[in-house]
């Protein structure tokens, strides 16, 4: 099976994005359902008691902390009254001083007060003696209501008596039943409404997160099928639109590479077909025409020659921008004196100035040292004069400066040629750009510049062009220079 069968294979039994969504919601519901059972319908019963016993004994704590201030009355009566509940205050000796009663037939302890003379209250006194926390809490059954008593009873001290006090709270667990059935209608009701909200309101986030996506890899889809017009362009939330933003970037690198390989292949190509027809039309001369004419032979192997380093040149520079491009290339640093360097190059050029005309000089600043490397700064110096060589056109007049700065030298080369037009200017120093206008009997490979932007930018030295169409241009680098001490210590 194929790699791509299998990952399709393997993506085919995934989930999708939206039924993850979908399914994670849906267990989130569930589970906030669960939850609102489990407290709201099962654990109701016994919650309310523990909150009914909570509420006694805080009722009857915050009573005997008051018991002294002058409102006993109103708080007792408030107490009873909110929280449904009857309460006794006795003294050691079994004496009510103070009561009240909001649970009406219903209270146990206000019944045992008054029919059995305070029986319960003393079996709750004795049992409260032997606890040894200080308060009680008891619960009794109601027989004849069905409902459950809940009794809490402490001693504390008072201002006006040696002798302790007691406290008696009672109130009633109301048989919650009625309410736990109307919690359970509710609940079925709430579940019914939670599950269709739920399932809309996942089906409607579940599209709007994954649909961008879904669009984006239709889009990503033509995109790997070579069309570069496709535009990136999702949006709905932040990580997809910067996920878009980032193919579409992707894509302009992509297109630019595309671009230039096409241009590359089909640039190379015909700057090899071109020498190559040269050198076969030329040989099949030689063969047919002028094999025995030497004077004229040797003309037409010249031109065969002159092509077959046209063909050399070509793949050298190629060669050479490869491998400065890929970083393979050291650089073999040397400390050199500019005058010589300019000189040395401008020797190479008197065969042009003297048969050609041209009019090439050195207009030097004092002589400095520079710190680079010797070789790759004369291919830069080759490649700036001899495009200004080249595209001089009929003005002849060639200009090399050297400007000192601080730490740095400026060489400058210029020309009164055709010029670049604005448009051009900033892609001069592209791989493979060559102006349009290029004659053939220029011998250049669009590959020149490039190559000179790789060893200027090695060096970490700045390089440009300033260019008007029509005027000149001027190509100018700054190298750096061998500080004053250490050119004069040496
Ligand atoms: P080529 O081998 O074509 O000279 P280069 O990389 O050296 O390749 O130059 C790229 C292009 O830049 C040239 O084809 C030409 O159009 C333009 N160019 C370079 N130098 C000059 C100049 N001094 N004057 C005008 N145009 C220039």
């Amino acid at each position: 099976m194929k790699r791509s069968d299998k990952a399709e294979k393997k993506r085919s039994s995934k989930r999708s994005l939206r039924s993850y969504v979908w399914l994670y919601f849906m267990i989130f519901t569930i589970l906030i359902l669960l939850l609102l059972w489990v407290f709201q319908y099962f654990f109701l019963a016994s919650y309310y008691r523990s909150a009914k016993i909570r509420s006694v004994s805080n009722a009857a704590r915050n009573i005997t902390r008051r018991y002294d201030s002058a409102d006993l009355k109103n708080l007792l009566k408030r107490t009873a009254f909110d929280n449904s509940m009857c309460i006794v205050i006795t003294d050691n000796a079994g004496n009510v001083l103070i009561g009240e009663n909001n649970l009406g037939s219903f209270s146990f302890l206000f019944h045992d007060l008054y029919v059995d003379h305070g029986k319960y209250i003393y079996a709750l006194r004795s049992e409260l003696a032997d606890s040894s926390s200080g308060e009680l809490t008891k619960t009794k059954k109601n027989e004849d209501y069905g409902s459950e008593e809940i009794f809490f009873c402490m001693s504390f001290d008072t201002a006006e008596s040696d002798e302790p006090y007691y406290i008696f709270v009672e109130t009633a667990v109301d048989p919650i039943d009625s309410t736990v059935s109307i919690i359970r209608q509710h609940l079925i009701f709430i579940t019914v409404i939670l599950f269709e909200l739920a399932f809309i309101i996942t089906m409607f986030i579940s599209k709007r997160l994954s649909q961008p996506i879904v669009d984006m890899t239709e889009t990503a889809k033509d995109f790997a099928a070579g069309d570069f017009n496709v535009e990136f362009d999702a949006k709905g939330y932040k990580e997809i639109e910067e996920l878009s933003e980032v193919l579409d970037k992707a894509k302009v690198e992509i297109e630019k590479v595309s671009k230039l390989r096409t241009d590359l292949i089909a640039n190379i190509s015909h700057d090899l077909r071109t020498p190559l027809t040269m050198v076969k039309a030329y040989a099949e001369m030689i063969r047919d025409l002028s094999g025995d004419n030497p004077e004229k032979r040797n003309e037409h192997l010249n031109i065969i020659i002159d092509e077959a380093d046209r063909l050399s040149n070509l793949v050298n520079n190629i060669l050479e921008l490869s491998k400065l491009e890929s970083g393979n290339m050291e650089l073999n640093y040397t400390d050199f004196s500019v005058h010589e360097k300019i000189h040395d190059v401008l020797t190479r050029y008197t065969l042009l100035i003297e048969e050609q005309g041209y009019d090439i000089s050195f207009v030097p600043d004092e002589d400095r040292l520079i710190h680079g490397d010797a070789d790759k700064i004369d291919q830069v110096l080759y490649n700036f004069i001899n495009n200004a060589i080249n595209y001089s056109g009929e003005n002849k007049r060639i200009r090399i400066k050297q400007i000192n700065k601080d730490d740095r030298v400026r060489i400058e080369v210029i020309d009164n040629g055709c010029g670049i037009s604005k448009e051009l200017l900033p892609k001069v120093f592209d791989r493979y750009y060559r102006g349009e206008k290029v004659k053939r009997d220029v011998v250049g490979t669009g590959l020149g510049l490039p190559i000179c932007k790789e060893i200027l930018k090695k060096h970490g030295w700045s390089f440009g062009v300033k260019s008007e169409e029509g005027k000149g241009s001027t190509f100018w680098f700054e190298a750096e220079a061998v500080p004053a001490e250490t050119e004069k210590s040496e």
